[in-house]
């Protein structure tokens, strides 16, 4: 983010806006939209936006006019995708319930198993609905070192092994319409080509006569060194060796540096160091912080030790743990101070809770033309709704 830029988001938390609050950048989304608008025009690939990073439907109007669709974990982001996005659906779950495959099905246009055994139980009235059908597949290759964010690791339950899938496959693959994997977080193309590797080793013999295949999520594609040739080029050979649809699926690069949470210095305590007891907490508010983990960026901050004044900077709740970073500035943090959080639409608004009765913070559009339109607030109901 550029200085003017920088400046921009720093005056309109100087402003009047209330804290905490996740503000989504439409203009910024629509950069990225631009970006994934690209790789359709050269490939012809469809793209669907992954709900579980970011569903907040008030920017839906503007992203549906670039992307396909949207991609579901099941049957409310299903819903969602349709009420909200408007556009094809494509659901994948782990395993799917029985009180749920019907409405699924109704609001998808494809539905992905994780198992022989779930396209057994519902892949005929699938079938009959007119809703294609997938299988997801472990493409057995992984880049990726969070343990916890890798869906190759071993034990995975997500996606059928190869030992499996060629004994089932070859008498149910009239079924079938397309194979789908997801093996990637937050990567480059690079990784995508490795992965490709071992998917066709296993799977390529497999796909022709197939209408698609889906490469996941995890395409860092909006992120300044993304090669996006390097991806063209795989999705290029791809179709034309396999005479295939080829669907990706991101998140995070749909909204990958267009929010920000802002939040105001409630109290500053002294334990050895400075500790800034923010508004918000990592806890309830950006959980990624301490699961992932990362440290956020602030406007306008320095790391650790970099600036003059140096604060830990903690949320209000009471576990212990709920620690945002260390962070460093130009000048003294005070009371009532407002600091930017970067990059905090993706897994944030759709991951917190009210931990601890902490309130939800608002959600705020900046909209292209430069007005901040708050489009939800939360307050003592939402917390008392999801108790009993
Ligand atoms: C999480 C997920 C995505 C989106 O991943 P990003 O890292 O946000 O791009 C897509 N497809 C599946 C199956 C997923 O589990």
């Amino acid at each position: 983010m550029n200085t003017k830029e920088t400046d921009r988001f720093i005056k309109i938390a100087k402003g009047p806006i209330e804290t905490p609050v996740y503000l989504l950048d439409e203009s910024l989304i629509e950069t990225n939209m631009k970006i994934l608008r690209h790789v359709k025009e050269r490939t012809g690939c469809k793209v669907f936006h992954a709900l579980k990073a970011y569903a907040s439907f008030a920017t839906f109007p503007m992203m549906s006019k670039y992307l396909d669709g949207v991609c579901a974990s099941g049957l409310h982001e299903a819903r969602l995708g349709r009420e909200e996005f408007g556009k094809e659906v494509h659901t994948f779950s782990a395993a799917y319930r029985e009180t749920e495959i019907k409405p699924i099905l109704k609001y998808s246009d494809s539905i992905i198993f994780n198992s022989f055994y779930q396209f057994g139980r519902w892949g005929k009235t699938a079938k009959r609905s007119g809703v294609e059908i997938g299988l997801r597949v472990n493409p057995e290759h992984a880049e990726v070192t969070t343990e916890i964010y890798n869906p190759c690791a071993p034990y995975s339950r997500l996606g059928i092994v190869h030992s499996l899938f060629r004994q089932e496959f070859p008498q149910h693959r009239n079924m079938v319409n397309g194979l789908h994997f997801h093996a990637m977080c937050q990567q480059n193309a690079d990784v995508l080509e490795r992965i490709l590797m071992s998917f066709e080793r296993n799977y390529g013999k497999y796909i022709r006569g197939l209408k698609w295949v889906n490469f996941g999520g995890g395409h860092h594609i909006t992120r300044d060194d993304y090669d996006i040739e390097l991806l063209i080029r795989l999705i290029n050979r791809f179709k034309t060796k396999y005479g295939v649809q080829v669907h990706l699926e991101p998140g995070e690069a749909s909204v990958h540096n267009a929010g920000f949470l802002i939040s105001t210095v409630l109290d500053i305590v002294k334990n050895k160091a400075e500790i800034a007891i923010m508004d918000t907490s990592a806890e309830t508010h950006m959980p990624d912080v301490l699961l992932m983990p990362y440290r956020p960026h602030i406007l306008g901050s320095g790391s650790k030790n970099e600036k003059k004044y140096r604060y830990r900077l903690a949320g209000p709740s009471c576990l212990a743990g709920d620690v945002i970073g260390d962070y460093s500035f130009d000048r003294p943090l005070k009371r009532g101070d407002k600091l930017v959080f970067t990059d905090m639409a993706l897994y944030s608004i759709v991951k917190n809770t009210t931990f601890n009765g902490i309130n939800l913070p608002d959600i705020a559009v900046l909209r292209a033309g430069g007005k901040v339109e708050v489009v939800r607030r939360f307050g003592y109901k939402d917390y008392r709704n999801r108790q009993s």
